[in-house]
Protein backbone atom coordinates (compact mmCIF):
# COMPACT_ATOMS: atom_id res chain seq x y z
CA UNK A 1 0.00 0.00 0.00
CA UNK A 2 1.25 3.48 -0.99
CA UNK A 3 1.28 6.03 1.66
CA UNK A 4 -1.09 8.97 0.49
CA UNK A 5 -0.98 12.26 2.36
CA UNK A 6 -3.61 14.48 2.45
CA UNK A 7 -5.35 17.55 4.72
CA UNK A 8 -8.68 18.97 4.58
CA UNK A 9 -7.29 22.48 4.50
CA UNK A 10 -5.78 21.48 1.18
CA UNK A 11 -9.31 22.81 -0.30
CA UNK A 12 -9.56 26.53 0.42
CA UNK A 13 -12.68 28.85 -0.23
CA UNK A 14 -12.24 31.08 -2.99
CA UNK A 15 -14.85 33.93 -4.18
CA UNK A 16 -17.64 32.52 -6.61
CA UNK A 17 -16.41 32.28 -9.97
CA UNK A 18 -12.44 32.54 -9.43
CA UNK A 19 -10.74 30.82 -12.22
CA UNK A 20 -8.44 28.89 -10.15
CA UNK A 21 -9.97 25.15 -10.06
CA UNK A 22 -9.76 25.07 -5.94
CA UNK A 23 -12.29 21.92 -6.13
CA UNK A 24 -9.75 19.88 -7.32
CA UNK A 25 -8.72 18.73 -4.13
CA UNK A 26 -11.50 17.41 -2.75
CA UNK A 27 -12.43 15.83 -5.71
CA UNK A 28 -8.68 13.74 -6.22
CA UNK A 29 -9.06 12.34 -1.92
CA UNK A 30 -12.51 11.33 -3.50
CA UNK A 31 -11.23 9.48 -6.76
CA UNK A 32 -8.58 7.91 -5.13
CA UNK A 33 -10.64 6.65 -2.05
CA UNK A 34 -12.95 5.43 -4.84
CA UNK A 35 -10.75 3.68 -6.42
CA UNK A 36 -9.56 1.78 -3.51
CA UNK A 37 -5.82 3.69 -4.05
CA UNK A 38 -6.04 4.96 0.09
CA UNK A 39 -7.28 1.64 1.75
CA UNK A 40 -6.29 2.68 5.02
CA UNK A 41 -7.20 6.58 4.46
CA UNK A 42 -5.00 9.21 3.69
CA UNK A 43 -2.19 10.59 6.19
CA UNK A 44 -2.77 13.88 7.88
CA UNK A 45 0.15 16.27 7.92
CA UNK A 46 1.20 18.59 10.59
CA UNK A 47 1.11 22.52 9.14
CA UNK A 48 4.56 23.69 8.13
CA UNK A 49 5.58 25.88 10.81
CA UNK A 50 7.16 29.78 10.75
CA UNK A 51 10.59 28.23 11.42
CA UNK A 52 10.51 25.83 8.60
CA UNK A 53 8.95 28.22 6.10
CA UNK A 54 11.85 30.69 6.48
CA UNK A 55 14.52 28.32 5.84
CA UNK A 56 13.22 29.17 2.07
CA UNK A 57 11.55 32.50 2.07
CA UNK A 58 12.16 35.95 3.62
CA UNK A 59 11.06 35.86 7.20
CA UNK A 60 9.15 39.08 6.62
CA UNK A 61 7.40 37.97 3.67
CA UNK A 62 6.48 34.30 5.87
CA UNK A 63 5.15 36.89 8.69
CA UNK A 64 2.99 38.67 6.50
CA UNK A 65 1.50 35.63 4.95
CA UNK A 66 0.97 33.84 8.26
CA UNK A 67 -0.88 36.96 9.08
CA UNK A 68 -2.76 37.54 5.89
CA UNK A 69 -1.73 40.37 5.27
CA UNK A 70 0.56 40.20 2.72
CA UNK A 71 1.15 43.58 0.25
CA UNK A 72 -1.60 44.22 -2.45
CA UNK A 73 0.99 43.48 -5.50
CA UNK A 74 2.41 40.47 -3.77
CA UNK A 75 -1.33 39.32 -3.54
CA UNK A 76 -2.00 40.29 -7.15
CA UNK A 77 1.46 38.55 -8.12
CA UNK A 78 -0.18 34.92 -6.28
CA UNK A 79 -3.15 35.40 -8.08
CA UNK A 80 -5.41 34.22 -5.25
CA UNK A 81 -7.03 35.87 -1.79
CA UNK A 82 -4.20 35.80 0.98
CA UNK A 83 -7.03 35.35 3.67
CA UNK A 84 -7.02 32.97 6.47
CA UNK A 85 -7.90 29.55 4.31
CA UNK A 86 -5.63 30.09 1.85
CA UNK A 87 -2.87 30.47 4.35
CA UNK A 88 -3.89 27.31 6.12
CA UNK A 89 -4.17 25.45 3.09
CA UNK A 90 -0.50 26.61 1.78
CA UNK A 91 1.01 25.31 5.28
CA UNK A 92 -1.12 22.52 5.12
CA UNK A 93 0.33 21.78 1.88
CA UNK A 94 4.05 22.37 2.77
CA UNK A 95 3.73 19.99 5.33
CA UNK A 96 2.17 17.56 3.55
CA UNK A 97 4.81 17.53 1.33
CA UNK A 98 7.17 17.43 4.30
CA UNK A 99 5.30 14.58 5.31
CA UNK A 100 5.14 12.81 2.24
CA UNK A 101 8.94 12.87 1.71
CA UNK A 102 9.50 11.36 5.37
CA UNK A 103 7.24 8.52 4.53
CA UNK A 104 8.93 8.13 0.97
CA UNK A 105 12.24 7.60 2.96
CA UNK A 106 10.41 5.44 5.05
CA UNK A 107 8.84 3.19 2.83
CA UNK A 108 10.59 4.17 -1.29
CA UNK A 109 7.59 5.82 -2.44
CA UNK A 110 4.44 8.17 -1.00
CA UNK A 111 2.63 11.38 -2.61
CA UNK A 112 0.44 13.92 -1.38
CA UNK A 113 -2.46 14.95 -3.02
CA UNK A 114 -1.38 19.05 -3.25
CA UNK A 115 2.38 20.62 -3.43
CA UNK A 116 4.08 21.60 -6.78
CA UNK A 117 3.63 25.52 -5.34
CA UNK A 118 6.59 25.91 -7.86
CA UNK A 119 6.53 29.38 -8.72
CA UNK A 120 6.24 30.62 -4.83
CA UNK A 121 10.09 32.23 -4.88
CA UNK A 122 12.39 33.21 -1.69
CA UNK A 123 11.00 36.94 -1.52
CA UNK A 124 7.70 36.26 -2.27
CA UNK A 125 4.46 33.97 -3.63
CA UNK A 126 3.32 34.29 -7.75
CA UNK A 127 1.52 32.30 -9.91
CA UNK A 128 -0.85 31.01 -7.37
CA UNK A 129 1.97 29.61 -5.21
CA UNK A 130 2.21 31.08 -1.64
CA UNK A 131 4.83 29.16 -0.18
CA UNK A 132 7.32 26.90 -2.46
CA UNK A 133 5.97 23.37 -0.64
CA UNK A 134 9.28 20.83 -2.14
CA UNK A 135 12.01 23.70 -1.59
CA UNK A 136 10.71 23.81 2.42
CA UNK A 137 10.55 19.71 2.40
CA UNK A 138 13.76 19.57 0.82
CA UNK A 139 15.82 22.11 3.19
CA UNK A 140 14.22 21.10 6.36
CA UNK A 141 15.45 16.78 5.73
CA UNK A 142 18.54 18.34 4.67
CA UNK A 143 19.16 20.61 7.28
CA UNK A 144 18.33 17.79 9.75
CA UNK A 145 20.90 15.32 8.12
CA UNK A 146 18.08 13.09 6.93
CA UNK A 147 19.11 14.36 3.46
CA UNK A 148 22.64 15.03 1.60
CA UNK A 149 21.37 15.34 -1.99
CA UNK A 150 18.00 15.41 -4.05
CA UNK A 151 16.60 16.04 -7.03
CA UNK A 152 13.58 18.03 -7.77
CA UNK A 153 12.10 16.86 -11.35
CA UNK A 154 9.38 19.11 -12.03
CA UNK A 155 7.02 18.03 -15.26
CA UNK A 156 4.57 20.67 -14.90
CA UNK A 157 4.28 22.86 -17.51
CA UNK A 158 5.47 26.06 -16.36
CA UNK A 159 8.95 26.69 -15.89
CA UNK A 160 10.12 25.87 -11.95
CA UNK A 161 11.15 29.28 -11.60
CA UNK A 162 10.50 29.88 -7.96
CA UNK A 163 11.88 26.61 -7.30
CA UNK A 164 15.41 27.66 -8.84
CA UNK A 165 15.44 30.93 -6.91
CA UNK A 166 14.50 28.70 -3.48
CA UNK A 167 17.67 26.45 -4.20
CA UNK A 168 20.00 28.57 -5.85
CA UNK A 169 22.39 28.57 -2.89
CA UNK A 170 21.88 24.70 -2.37
CA UNK A 171 23.86 22.54 -4.76
CA UNK A 172 22.97 18.93 -3.29
CA UNK A 173 19.29 19.94 -3.98
CA UNK A 174 19.21 19.82 -7.56
CA UNK A 175 16.27 21.08 -9.79
CA UNK A 176 15.22 19.46 -13.46
CA UNK A 177 12.74 21.98 -15.28
CA UNK A 178 10.75 20.05 -18.30
CA UNK A 179 8.11 23.15 -19.05
CA UNK A 180 6.64 24.55 -22.32
CA UNK A 181 9.30 27.53 -23.25
CA UNK A 182 7.18 30.26 -24.00
CA UNK A 183 4.83 29.52 -21.47
CA UNK A 184 4.56 31.81 -17.77
CA UNK A 185 6.83 32.73 -16.35
CA UNK A 186 8.12 35.32 -19.16
CA UNK A 187 11.32 35.94 -17.40
CA UNK A 188 12.54 32.18 -16.09
CA UNK A 189 14.97 31.99 -13.09
CA UNK A 190 17.14 29.46 -14.63
CA UNK A 191 17.51 26.03 -12.55
CA UNK A 192 20.41 23.68 -12.56
CA UNK A 193 19.22 21.80 -15.68
CA UNK A 194 15.92 23.59 -17.62
CA UNK A 195 14.56 21.91 -20.94
CA UNK A 196 12.16 24.75 -22.93
CA UNK A 197 9.86 22.62 -24.69
CA UNK A 198 8.34 23.90 -28.08
CA UNK A 199 4.61 24.40 -28.33
CA UNK A 200 2.54 21.47 -28.98
CA UNK A 201 4.69 18.89 -28.44
CA UNK A 202 3.05 15.12 -28.53
CA UNK A 203 3.20 12.21 -26.72
CA UNK A 204 6.04 10.72 -28.05
CA UNK A 205 8.01 13.73 -28.62
CA UNK A 206 7.80 14.28 -24.43
CA UNK A 207 8.62 11.10 -23.65
CA UNK A 208 11.25 10.78 -25.98
CA UNK A 209 13.15 13.83 -23.80
CA UNK A 210 12.43 12.59 -20.71
CA UNK A 211 14.22 9.01 -21.64
CA UNK A 212 17.14 11.03 -22.75
CA UNK A 213 17.42 12.91 -20.18
CA UNK A 214 16.22 11.77 -16.40
CA UNK A 215 18.41 8.28 -16.03
CA UNK A 216 21.73 9.94 -16.94
CA UNK A 217 21.15 12.16 -14.12
CA UNK A 218 19.72 10.17 -11.94
CA UNK A 219 22.66 8.26 -12.13
CA UNK A 220 25.11 11.10 -12.20
CA UNK A 221 23.42 12.38 -9.18
CA UNK A 222 22.71 9.74 -7.17
CA UNK A 223 20.28 11.65 -4.92
CA UNK A 224 18.68 10.67 -1.91
CA UNK A 225 15.38 11.32 -2.93
CA UNK A 226 13.64 12.49 -5.71
CA UNK A 227 10.70 14.98 -5.10
CA UNK A 228 8.68 14.35 -8.52
CA UNK A 229 6.02 17.30 -9.75
CA UNK A 230 3.45 15.82 -11.62
CA UNK A 231 1.09 18.45 -12.78
CA UNK A 232 -1.14 17.67 -15.42
CA UNK A 233 -1.02 20.97 -17.22
CA UNK A 234 0.90 19.71 -20.01
CA UNK A 235 -2.35 18.19 -21.37
CA UNK A 236 -3.77 18.79 -24.73
CA UNK A 237 -7.10 20.11 -23.00
CA UNK A 238 -5.33 22.15 -20.37
CA UNK A 239 -6.30 25.85 -20.01
CA UNK A 240 -2.82 27.23 -18.93
CA UNK A 241 -0.63 24.87 -20.81
CA UNK A 242 0.78 24.70 -24.53
CA UNK A 243 1.88 21.14 -25.00
CA UNK A 244 -0.46 18.28 -26.21
CA UNK A 245 -0.18 15.41 -24.00
CA UNK A 246 -2.92 13.01 -23.88
CA UNK A 247 -3.99 11.32 -20.68
CA UNK A 248 -2.04 7.83 -22.30
CA UNK A 249 1.01 10.31 -22.08
CA UNK A 250 0.83 11.71 -18.54
CA UNK A 251 0.12 7.90 -17.30
CA UNK A 252 3.89 6.82 -19.16
CA UNK A 253 5.37 10.39 -18.01
CA UNK A 254 4.33 9.38 -14.50
CA UNK A 255 5.64 5.48 -14.64
CA UNK A 256 8.87 6.25 -16.61
CA UNK A 257 9.67 8.61 -13.77
CA UNK A 258 8.64 6.39 -10.93
CA UNK A 259 10.27 3.24 -12.89
CA UNK A 260 13.91 5.13 -13.45
CA UNK A 261 13.72 5.96 -9.77
CA UNK A 262 12.98 3.47 -7.72
CA UNK A 263 14.71 0.65 -10.04
CA UNK A 264 17.90 3.07 -8.80
CA UNK A 265 15.97 2.33 -5.26
CA UNK A 266 16.06 6.11 -4.85
CA UNK A 267 12.73 7.34 -2.45
CA UNK A 268 10.56 9.18 -4.48
CA UNK A 269 7.85 11.55 -3.03
CA UNK A 270 5.04 13.03 -5.96
CA UNK A 271 3.48 16.27 -5.43
CA UNK A 272 0.54 17.16 -7.65
CA UNK A 273 1.34 20.30 -9.17
CA UNK A 274 -0.61 22.54 -11.93
CA UNK A 275 -4.06 21.37 -14.17
CA UNK A 276 -6.14 24.19 -15.51
CA UNK A 277 -9.93 24.21 -16.67
CA UNK A 278 -13.34 24.34 -15.93
CA UNK A 279 -13.59 20.49 -15.72
CA UNK A 280 -12.63 20.12 -12.15
CA UNK A 281 -13.92 16.26 -12.41
CA UNK A 282 -11.39 15.79 -15.38
CA UNK A 283 -8.68 17.79 -13.91
CA UNK A 284 -8.98 15.84 -10.89
CA UNK A 285 -8.87 12.60 -12.25
CA UNK A 286 -6.15 13.52 -14.93
CA UNK A 287 -4.37 13.92 -11.15
CA UNK A 288 -4.84 10.82 -9.94
CA UNK A 289 -2.39 9.07 -13.00
CA UNK A 290 0.32 9.76 -10.97
CA UNK A 291 -1.10 7.80 -7.64
CA UNK A 292 -1.84 4.97 -9.88
CA UNK A 293 1.53 4.74 -11.03
CA UNK A 294 2.79 4.89 -7.98
CA UNK A 295 0.31 1.85 -6.48
CA UNK A 296 1.99 -0.16 -10.23
CA UNK A 297 5.09 0.33 -8.90
CA UNK A 298 4.63 -0.50 -5.74
CA UNK A 299 2.43 -3.18 -6.34
CA UNK A 300 4.63 -4.65 -8.93
ZN1 LIG B 1 1.84 24.70 -14.08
Amino acid sequence: MTPIVYHPAYQASLPEGHRFPMGKYGRLAEILTARGLAPAGFAQPAPATAEMLGLVHDRAYVEAALASAVPRAIERAIGLPVDAGVTRRARASAGGTLAAARLALAHGIAGSAAGGSHHARREQGAGFCVFNDVAVAARVLQREGTIGRALIVDCDVHQGDGTADCLYACPDLFTLSIHAEKNYPARKIPGDLDIGLADGLTDAAYLAVLAARLPPLLDALRPDLVFYNAGVDPHRDDRLGRLALTDAGLSARDRLVVRETRARGIPLAAVIGGGYGHDVDAIAARHALVFEAIAAEAGG
